[in-house]
């Protein structure tokens, strides 16, 4: 029973998978669905597998046995937004334009930001998350590719988040009919569905993921772990500033368990100071420092999860055990190691989506429907 109460009965969670298998069970629907970068390293633990398990080609065979038309990759959502990212990132920087930027895929901090920081609001980035620029691309571009009604899709998200369902009820984002992500699961959610399914999770193949929302590069995986989302941006970001490939490719000064991180790093004759956050506290000193002029950052990330995404609310309890978080953070980093693939800019799907679509990154057609505003809100 896909349900889930406290033991008190004092909270209840919001579960949404009877909302799932009604569009799966509704023939006139086209039903996709898209998972996020930190899913592939925890959903396996439901399955009583060790943390930090990879059940990447599982969980696609899972998904596609549960009768959903097409399965996507957030990672390709990941590589979009970095596009678009470090291109308003340079276009800030040459452009004397508010710095530092905040990449943005984080739905509380968004909120946070709007209520506890107003002052601050031109500093995020203004490209959407990874899931729902994946679900703009799902109702225009694939749409238009496969002769699909964008009405008659629905998008389904499996995100290791519980903001992630308010964030797809923002009015900015549902305004328009190629908005958007229908529907969002946690990682707990999908567990329970298919159990619901009767499928026998750990003895399934492996599946790749479809095409053309399911190429991926390793610069997306690492969205899922606290430090990632910025260097994935980094990593395109320099080799558009310099002109030249990265002699390293990995930014180890980004990379660690603290809450706070600052960084500079060289990219060229420029140095960038990069600031890192995770959890909301943590995040609240940098902004402090920013607000009041302690600090010249070029670049913050914030996570509002200590840890980010792998430790997010939705995901397989962890109760605040930190060897879990180091084996699922192991776990996404051996992913991007993984790939052949490792800067979004070379991820050919993406290129395709560019050339045939959206024109260049950051410019009109890839702003109208890739990019978003917030808004200043009550201070609570
Ligand atoms: Fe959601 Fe937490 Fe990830 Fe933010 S850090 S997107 S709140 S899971």
């Amino acid at each position: 029973q896909c349900v889930q109460v406290c033991p008190t009965a004092a909270l209840t969670e919001a579960f949404h998978c009877d909302k799932v298998w009604e569009a799966i069970n509704d023939p006139d629907k086209h039903v996709v669905v898209q998972t996020a970068p930190a899913i592939r390293v925890t959903l396996g633990e439901l399955f009583g597998m060790e943390p930090g398990t990879v059940v990447t080609g599982k969980m696609v065979t899972a998904l596609k046995r549960m009768g959903f038309d097409a399965v996507f990759d957030t990672n390709f959502g990941a590589d979009l937004t970095v596009m678009e990212e470090a291109a308003e990132f340079i276009y800030r920087l040459k452009n004397n334009k508010t710095l530092p930027i905040l990449t943005n895929c984080c739905p509380a901090w968004v909120k946070f930001i709007e209520h506890q920081f107003p002052e601050l609001i031109n500093v995020p980035s203004t490209c959407k998350s990874p899931h729902i620029m994946l679900g703009t691309i799902a109702k225009t571009y694939y749409a238009e590719k496969k002769g699909l009604d964008p009405d008659n899709i629905v998008v389904v998200s499996v995100m290791p988040c519980i903001a992630k369902k308010a964030e797809a009820k923002r009015p900015e984002l549902t305004k328009d009919a190629h908005n958007n992500v229908d529907i969002v699961i946690t990682t707990r959610e999908l567990g329970a569905m298919i159990k619901e399914a009767g499928i026998e999770f750990v003895k399934l193949p492996d599946s790749e993921f479809d095409s053309p929302l399911g190429e991926a590069t390793g610069a997306s995986v690492i969205f899922g772990t606290a430090g990632g989302v910025i260097e994935a941006a980094l990593r395109t970001a320099a080799e558009w500033m310099t002109g030249k490939p990265l002699e390293k490719i990995e930014f180890e000064e980004l990379r660690g368990m603290e809450g706070v991180r600052r960084a500079t790093v060289k990219i060229g004759d420029q140095e960038l100071n990069i600031g890192i956050a995770s959890g909301l506290g943590n995040a609240r000193h940098i902004l402090e420092d920013i607000r009041d002029g302690r600090a010249n950052y070029h670049a913050i990330e914030i996570m509002a999860c200590p840890g980010g995404c792998i430790a997010g609310g939705g995901q397989p309890y962890h109760h605040g055990n930190d060897e879990i978080i180091k084996k699922r953070r192991a776990a996404i980093y051996a992913e991007d190691r993984n790939k052949k693939i490792r800067k979004s800019h070379e991820n050919k799907e993406i290129l395709e989506l560019y050339k045939n679509y959206l024109g260049k990154p950051f410019g009109q057609r890839a702003r109208e429907l890739l990019h978003t505003h917030f808004e200043e809100r009550e201070r609570i």
